[in-house]
């Protein structure tokens, strides 16, 4: 009797629960896949939103995967554990994981040095380091979650032009490019923007940044190998520029463990500013410095597909909230990739501001509330500044030209593969395990 007493109150407090979210809309500004996994953490919650996308979707259908990248020709991510553990708290890990690759080691040298490191998930007793996704098909499935999602509204096509910030809720006018253009108004209690790194929400409300230009360009592509990747990361530095050389799937395997066994390799290549063209046009010349700069360690590097070229710049917000608005993702922080961190910290904001959202609807209040934004920009922060500052140190310290910082951080690489505490401490830190 107690029990289903119990399973009936619980039931009225989701039914509840579920109506006030409802009743308290969220208004998500960009529909990259930050603001996608946002409205999808708080779909979790029973929380419903409304999205608002510059660019135009596809139309997908849940059975057609013809829309895969071609094998040589894809941009990737690499998804912490972290990430991989959010993505399976809202049920879509199965959905992804059929075209992600485990990562079970991540080898570090320095070319032309002695220092090197090694991490191995068995001496690490955990099942993977992270996974890594071509950014295709995360983002077609995110799409596809949200299109079948009833909580959440999606609206492409559609371009923020104006904030209007009230006591009681916030106000969003967008141009919509449909088939008649117009401008058009939406009202929620809390305005989310998701917008990228020149998001035109924080320039609306006037929230500076603080830039800094690394000077250096990503080549970014996929390549081949004569030796199967053995789900190895191997992070490389060269005089050249920071290199990261990821494990894929295969897409032409059938079957799962087919897709796990491949040849094909995800490459990161930093570069100086303006030097970028000698590693776009040329697929010879390409594999050529590509091998000179990282030996035989992934065996021989046979074909490349198209490589794109990203300018890198670090671009923090001056602060993350103002009055019923969050800046998120790209929009809060774009920072170096060498170090993959960049999409996974996103993640990790997303997930908390969804939970403490989650626990405001409960108590009744306010979603919008100005006093639970300040909570979450202090609840991130310290994150943030050790993602921030450690992709700084691995972009400084390595491409440093100074003999003498070039032997400590060799003497550090050595100190790392052989000290027993460190190893996890750091480990945990990449999985985005520790915050
Ligand atoms: C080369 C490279 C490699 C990377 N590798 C990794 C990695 O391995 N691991 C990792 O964790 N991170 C990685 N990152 C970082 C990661 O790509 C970013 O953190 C992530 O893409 C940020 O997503 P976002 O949704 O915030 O921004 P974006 O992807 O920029 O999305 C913003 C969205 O907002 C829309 N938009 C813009 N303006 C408006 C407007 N006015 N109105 C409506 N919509 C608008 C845009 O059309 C877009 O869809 C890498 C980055 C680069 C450059």
């Amino acid at each position: 009797m107690q029990n289903t007493d119990v399973n009936l109150s619980n039931a009225k407090k989701k039914f509840e629960h579920k109506k006030a979210a409802t009743e308290q809309q969220v208004l998500i500004a960009g529909g990259g896949h930050v603001g996608l996994s946002f409205a999808l953490l708080l779909a979790h919650h029973g929380i419903a939103s409304t999205l608002l996308e510059k660019n135009s979707y596809p139309t997908i259908s849940p059975n057609d995967d013809s829309n895969r990248s071609h094998y040589l020709d894809s941009r990737n991510t690499a998804l912490s554990r972290r990430t991989v553990q959010i993505y399976q708290e809202i049920g879509l890990w199965d959905e992804l994981q059929s075209h992600a690759c485990r990562i079970d080691a991540v080898q570090i040298s320095e070319q032309g040095s002695f220092g090197r490191a090694q991490l191995n998930k068995a001496e690490e007793r955990v099942e993977s380091f992270g996974q890594v996704m071509e950014n295709a098909w995360l983002g077609r499935k995110l799409l596809l979650a949200a299109q079948q999602e009833p909580l959440i509204t999606l609206i492409d096509n559609a371009s923020v032009s104006a904030v209007t910030q009230q006591a009681d809720g916030v106000t969003l006018s967008f141009n919509y490019y449909g088939e008649e253009e117009h401008e058009q108004q939406l009202q929620a209690s809390v305005l989310v923007a998701c917008d990228g790194r020149d998001s035109t929400v924080r320039q609306l409300l006037n929230i500076g940044t603080t830039i800094y230009d690394y000077q250096q360009t990503a080549i970014v592509g996929v390549v081949e190998t004569d030796k199967p990747h053995a789900h190895v990361a191997i992070e490389r530095f060269s005089p050249a520029g920071p290199l990261a050389v990821l494990p894929l799937t295969d897409p032409e395997g059938d079957g799962n463990d087919d897709y796990q066994n491949g040849y094909r390799r995800s490459v990161v290549w930093v570069c100086p500013k303006g030097e970028e063209n000698k590693y776009l046009e040329d697929d010879a010349h390409f594999l050529a410095t590509l091998q000179q700069a990282f030996g035989e360690r992934a065996g021989t590097f046979v074909a490349a597909g198209r490589r794109g070229a990203y300018p890198l710049t670090r671009v923090l917000a001056d602060k993350q909230v103002a009055d019923r608005c969050v800046i998120m993702g790209n929009a809060a922080h774009t920072l170096h990739p060498v170090a993959g961190q960049g999409f996974n910290l996103c993640m990790r904001d997303a997930h908390v501001l969804a939970q403490m959202m989650s626990a405001q609807v409960l108590k009744g209040e306010d979603i919008g509330d100005t006093q639970l934004l300040k909570r979450y920009e202090k609840a991130r922060l310290s994150d943030q500044k050790r993602v921030i500052r450690f992709c700084d140190a691995v972009v400084h310290g390595f491409t440093h030209p100074n003999p003498a910082i070039k032997l400590a951080r060799n003497v550090a690489l050595v100190a790392f593969d052989k000290l027993p505490n460190i190893k996890p401490l750091v480990a945990n830190y990449a999985m985005g395990l520790k915050s």
